[in-house]
């Protein structure tokens, strides 16, 4: 079940709409074009997740790509709305997903709409289960986002069907997920998270408590979960890093995630079927850092 919430001038708390009626034209830029941005937040217990980090990134996403949407003021109240409108998201954990489009062809105005669905159990699953992770090329050097800023990288486009693809083959290959490198073979991100790793000694095997994430500068999407994780972390005493980040990092590594709004911190297992530290470090660290993110949320 999705509740959906439109965005209209007219109705300043947003415009309820049936979910299983006709409601997007079929010319609007966003369908025929992947022409839009969109965001997936969290809301636990009906309350969304780091509202103000995604409606900054959804703002700066439409800023890279010269596209005027509803004010932050608007996209709360369509937001607070849909969630009152969801009677399960009270004791369910639900996926709020904002969405925002070039709009019709002609119209010179965004489509924007808020959907709120509750989480899939099997998304829940992997923060337990961990994943089995597949490096596979994004065919970029790591330095191409400053160079060719048409390329939209950082920005959160509709255009996930590529994302989907290397989804689609991870499954394929009996992986559950995966993780992007560069053409200059450097760790970037999954198709719909960000990548981190945990070391808890160092070369000469004294305790340290370092977190370390792909530097922000290689086209990749400044996860916000990676962000208020980060701020915990530093309170709570551990050292953050910024990549460069290569593949044997991640081996090397004594526990490694893939940390997103809505399955948040998921260990990974296998690395292209490679252990990556070992499940009982793995657990702990899980639950340690799983605890510093739910304090922020
Ligand atoms: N990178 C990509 C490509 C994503 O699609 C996402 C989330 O969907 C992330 C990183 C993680 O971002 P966040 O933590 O804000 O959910």
């Amino acid at each position: 079940m999705t509740t959906l919430v439109f965005l209209d001038p007219q109705h300043p708390a947003g415009r309820l709409a049936d979910p299983a009626a006709p409601a997007i034209m079929a010319t609007d830029q966003g369908l025929t074009r992947g022409d839009g941005i969109f965001e997936s937040l969290l809301a636990v217990k009906g309350a969304p997740r780091k509202l103000g980090a995604h409606l900054a990134r959804l703002a700066a996403s439409a800023e890279l790509m010269d596209l005027t949407i509803p004010d932050a003021g608007a996209w709360q109240a369509a937001i607070l709305h849909a969630l009152a409108a969801t009677p399960e998201s009270q004791d369910r954990q639900c996926t709020v997903r904002l969405t925002a489009t070039r709009g019709p062809e002609g119209a010179h105005r965004a489509t924007a709409w808020v959907a709120v669905s509750t989480v899939s159990p099997a998304l829940a699953a992997q923060r337990e289960k961990g994943l089995d992770v597949m490096l596979l090329e994004r065919g970029y050097d790591s330095d191409i986002a400053a160079r060719a800023p048409w390329l939209l990288l950082g920005a959160k486009t509709l255009s996930y069907a590529v994302n989907m693809a290397a989804l689609r083959h991870a499954h394929s290959e009996g992986a559950d997920d995966v993780i992007f490198t560069s053409r200059d073979g450097l760790v970037l991100e999954g198709p719909t998270s960000s990548v981190l790793l945990a070391h808890i000694s160092d070369d000469s095997g004294d305790p340290v408590k370092r977190l370390i994430t792909p530097h922000l500068d290689t086209g990749i999407l400044p996860g916000t979960t990676q962000g208020a994780l980060f701020a915990a972390a530093r309170d709570a005493g551990w050292e953050l890093g910024y990549g460069p980040v290569t593949p044997e990092d991640l081996l090397d590594a004594d526990a490694a995630w893939l940390i997103s709004s809505i399955r948040l911190l998921a260990p990974i297992n296998t690395i292209d079927g490679h252990s990556v530290g070992t499940a009982g470090i793995r657990q702990v660290l899980t639950a340690e850092l799983s605890a510093l993110l739910a304090q922020t949320l």
